[in-house]
């Protein structure tokens, strides 16, 4: 199952929707903009956003009238789909009705939640109700064979026949069935591949491990046809398990998710058959082929136990600040991540994070080491995350981690699955609250030269001016480089008249941002720290007077004349 979604209207639900945190440690609370603050998610529009979560298939936890839920859910209802968990909680934590997602554990969730809040759950299920489970929703481990007919079996149940269990079912010891050895009907948990037979409600364990080798071609076909020539059913297919000199293989990647089943990495030693008995002792393995070997286990399989997953680096852009303009993938990276690394003041705008999640923050000038680190970490197949402000790949983060690979030779390393993902850069988020002055070809500068000469940033700025290009500049000043702002600003006066407008963005999308609009020729460096956008126009960026007061800045589209 997802990481549940809490979601609240007001602050006053906010002590409940954190013991619901300490029950759930993985679920994030979404809170009303205006009304909660120093929430994991913001959100504006509360039917909006709880039709979007359920359409992911995200268990939902509402804190608040079930009237409201129903109402933003129902026009949902009728499509075919996901239907996740829905549970309306109490704002003091003094009722738990579970409303929707019976088949998806919504009653399991709902008495969960009562046993942590002291309260009883408003189970209403008749199924749950009579034997105390959800015969059609299985714990993990274990899943259902087929739905319609099971749903024919339980109502059987209800109407007062007996039922005997065959296989070995340790949920159900607890439950309140009415057991009898001779029953027409039968529980039967097993792996083996066939149809239900009349009257049964048939459940597959996911107590079967594949080890494969990469270079086996049409991976996922031939598992699945393996599996078939062994009558074990694909969906005791727990996870597929290879050498881990082949953690990068994308073939292994594919064939795990066409199977739907996760995939995992040991040390290769010595046949696959050894490989899977290493992997699931106590089991038999047999090797089908040469490329093949199959493990089954008398229990479902604890994947924690087997193997590693391949590890994740991601190299993240938080945007200028403002949680909304942060992009959504970043968001889930962020939550998925194991690890955190990066600038304390970025982590933390990154954050809230859970308690498991290991933050690692570090001093703003141990890039490399900083990279090295994230490569250590992800090696061991955790998933971990560096954060940059704005986007990763400008004046940041994403480059030293290529650096970092790129000068190594530990294979471990090469075989982490890394990714970047983009972030809305200072310079653009500066340029669209101004208006446009980006808005035709331009150039984007650090003047900082700390990691290249101060000749070439002369050079490059002279040539930019000459090539009329508006100028976005980076790290234009700080305490250890007062003097090179004034420098570079002697320069682009060779080339650009003083009306020639200047933008002056500071903190742009943090609290107390500040964004000025001036011109060349009032702008001093006193004007600008380390926090602040300068972006300089070109010989047609203009300006003029907001109906609201403040001024609009834009670059046309076109230039030399107007078409
Ligand atoms: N990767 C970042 C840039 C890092 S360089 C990005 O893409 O935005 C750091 C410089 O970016 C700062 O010196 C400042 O010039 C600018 N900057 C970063 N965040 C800013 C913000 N919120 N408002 C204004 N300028 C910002």
């Amino acid at each position: 199952m997802n990481a549940p979604a809490i979601v609240i209207l007001g602050s006053g639900a906010l002590t409940t929707a954190r013991r619901l945190q300490q029950l759930y440690p993985q679920a994030l609370i979404h809170g009303l903009t205006e009304r909660v603050t120093g929430v994991e998610r913001s959100y504006q529009d509360f039917g909006a956003t709880l039709r979007q979560l359920y359409r992911q298939n995200t268990p939902i936890i509402a804190l608040c009238a079930a009237g409201i839920v129903i109402r933003c859910l129902a026009p949902l209802l009728l499509e075919k789909g996901a239907e996740p968990p829905v549970l309306a909680v109490a704002e003091d934590g003094s009722a738990v009705v579970p409303l929707l997602g019976g088949l998806a554990g919504v009653n399991v969730l709902a008495r969960e939640i009562g046993a942590g809040l002291g309260v009883a759950a408003a189970i209403t299920t008749s199924g749950e109700l009579r034997f105390g489970t959800c015969l059609l929703n299985p714990p993990s481990g274990y899943s259902l064979a087929d739905l319609e007919l099971g749903k024919r079996f339980v109502s059987d149940l209800l109407a007062g026949e007996r039922v005997r269990v065959e296989g070995a079912a340790p949920w159900l010891a607890d439950a309140r069935l009415p057991e009898d050895a001779q029953a027409r009907l039968a529980i039967h948990v097993g792996s083996e591949a066939r149809a239900p037979v009349a009257h049964e409600l048939l459940i597959h364990p996911r107590n079967v491990l594949v080890a494969v080798n990469s270079a086996l071609p049409h991976l996922a076909e031939a598992v699945r046809d393996a599996l078939q020539g062994r009558r074990i059913a694909l969906p005791s297919l727990a996870c597929l398990l290879a050498d881990e000199g082949a953690m990068a293989d994308s073939a292994l990647h594919d064939a795990a998710a066409d199977l739907g089943v996760p995939l995992r990495f040991a040390p290769a030693q010595g046949s696959l058959v050894q490989m899977a008995g290493h992997a699931v002792p106590q089991s038999s393995p047999v090797a089908i082929g040469e490329h093949m070997a199959v493990a089954m286990a008398e229990q479902p399989l604890d994947l924690s136990g087997i193997g590693r997953p391949r590890g994740r680096l991601a190299v993240i852009g938080l945007g200028p600040g403002a949680a909304d303009l942060m992009v959504p993938a970043v968001k889930t990276e962020l939550a998925r991540a194991n690890d955190i690394l990066g600038y304390e003041t970025y982590v933390r705008m990154a954050g809230p994070f859970r308690a498991d999640q290991v933050l690692h923050c570090t001093d703003n000038r141990e890039e490399m080491q900083r990279a090295r680190h994230a490569f250590e970490l992800a090696a061991q197949g955790r998933s971990v995350v560096v954060v940059s402000s704005g986007d990763p790949g400008v004046f940041a983060m994403a480059a030293a981690v290529l650096e970092a690979l790129h000068e190594s030779a530990d294979p471990s390393w090469h075989a982490v699955e890394l990714q970047m993902l983009p972030g809305v850069s200072a310079s653009l988020a500066t340029a669209a609250q101004a208006g446009a002055p980006l808005g035709h070809d331009f150039c984007v500068l650090s003047l900082s030269d700390n990691l290249k000469p101060w000749a070439i940033i002369e050079k490059r700025l002279d040539l930019a001016c000459q090539a009329d290009l508006a100028l976005a500049f980076y790290n234009p000043i700080s305490r250890s480089r007062p003097w090179q702002l004034g420098k570079a600003l002697d320069i682009v006066r060779l080339h650009r008249t003083p009306a020639t407008p200047v933008v002056l963005g500071r903190d742009i999308g943090r609290p107390g941002q500040t964004l000025r609009v001036i011109t060349l020729g009032e702008l001093t460096p006193e004007q600008v720290d380390m926090r602040t956008m300068v972006l300089v126009g070109s010989s047609t960026t203009c300006t003029f007077a907001k109906a609201a007061g403040g001024t609009w800045v834009y670059t046309p589209r076109w230039y030399g004349t107007k078409p």
